[in-house]
């Protein structure tokens, strides 16, 4: 017999969602716009607080949208975390803009203010202000958002927050996603709440919220026939699909609680191996969803100089999933010829850390085999 696997993260269901849904039905909304859209929206602007939110058909839809919002154009630089999910860099390149990456800091992985400095005065030597930097919460944890900030502040660059790990994560009380001049957030079927696909574009005011479903409802110009004056895209979320995402709206706070729980699992489960460190907050200020729980290894200090291939291979062999940490952008093969400003923070990062399970749906059980996989590779 073999036992059922065990995944990083799965859809964890609430069970008010099938309800929402029904309603659709009942009505047939079974289209990109009802009730439903509106609902999560309320819901989503309710919790992130003094923010304006369009629901779109994915995060890096949001993304692409932002840029353009931000008026990004052919040639044009846009500076990007390196150490991320390729989806927070590809859509800079849809729109013939050239991505510049930049280095992470090892406090919370996530972009480091010094080298995103360093970023911008060399595109400025390059004769060309960046038009935007983007930013990451990876794995749920808040950047250093605050110097990111008065940076771009200061030289008038748009802010682009790639909030998609990090629905719930807040720094000094203000939630992630509120602090530049967009944020993204991602439904899709592994992150914290998840509307099978979807994603949502968190915009300043109200103009640009109503300018963003515009250009996600292809640009139609107000007019009784079908007339276009700019290009519009097909982004917008669907009734049904928004329909879950109300009903998830209703357990994120439990789901977020639960993945805290296991950050602190893992804490006590690697607490007397030497050479691994679990990720967690460097200050208090920072309140991570935890949406993925990671570690980092120096096979040096380890017993018998284990590294994290051996322990994901030992896990896999127990049907438990782990994977490494997101490859950054600049060693991946398809962005080799973009600049990269920093130095081998994130490379480090990427050779020595490890996803483990962090499902908000893992039960007791679920726990105990793990714990006893690890312990018995240790
Ligand atoms: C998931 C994710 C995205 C993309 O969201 P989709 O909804 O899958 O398009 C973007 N950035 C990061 C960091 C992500 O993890």
């Amino acid at each position: 017999m073999s036992l059922e696997k065990i995944w990083l993260s799965s859809p964890h269901m609430g069970g008010k969602e099938l309800d929402f849904i029904h309603s659709a039905f009942d009505e047939n909304w079974i289209a990109p716009l009802g009730p439903n859209v509106i609902g999560f929206e309320k819901d989503l602007e309710k919790y992130l607080g003094d923010r304006h939110v369009a629901a779109l058909s994915s995060g890096t839809a949001a993304l692409h949208l932002s840029l353009v919002l931000a008026g990004v154009e052919r040639d044009d630089f846009v500076l990007c975390q390196s150490m991320t999910f390729s989806a927070s860099a590809n859509p800079i390149t849809y729109l013939g803009a050239k991505p510049i990456f930049v280095d992470s800091e090892p406090e919370t992985w996530n972009i480091c203010p010094l080298a995103l400095k360093q970023a911008i005065d060399f595109a400025i030597a390059n004769h060309k202000k960046p038009k935007a930097v983007i930013v990451v919460h990876l794995y749920g944890m808040p950047a250093k958002i605050q110097e990111i900030k008065t940076l771009c502040d200061s030289y008038n660059i748009t802010l682009i927050e790639d909030a998609a790990e990090a629905l719930g994560s807040s720094y000094a009380k203000q939630a992630c996603g509120t602090f530049g001049d967009f944020g993204i957030l991602s439904f899709n079927g592994n992150k914290i709440i998840t509307t099978s696909g979807g994603g949502a574009l968190v915009c300043k005011d109200k103009a640009t919220k109503e300018r963003s479903i515009f250009l996600a409802t292809q640009a139609r110009d107000a007019a009784p026939h079908y007339q276009h004056s700019e290009i519009g895209y097909n982004y917008r979320l669907s009734n049904i699909a928004a329909g879950i995402g109300r009903g998830q709206m209703l357990v994120l706070d439990e789901h977020i609680a639960a993945r805290r729980k296991m950050n602190e699992f893992y804490r006590e489960l690697f607490k007397d191996a030497g050479g691994v460190e679990v990720f967690k907050e460097p200050t208090e200020e920072y309140y991570s969803n935890h949406w993925l729980s990671a570690i980092l290894i120096d096979p040096t200090k380890t017993k018998r100089n284990w590294d994290k291939e051996e322990l994901r291979l030992a896990l896999e062999k127990e049907n438990i999933e782990s994977r490494p940490l997101w490859k950054p952008m600049h060693l991946q093969p398809v962005f080799k010829d973009a600049p990269f400003v920093g130095k081998t923070v994130a490379s480090d990062l990427f050779a020595n850390g490890l996803c483990l399970p962090s499902g908000s749906n893992l039960t007791d059980a679920d726990k105990l085999r793990i714990a006893a996989v690890i312990k018995k590779f240790l």
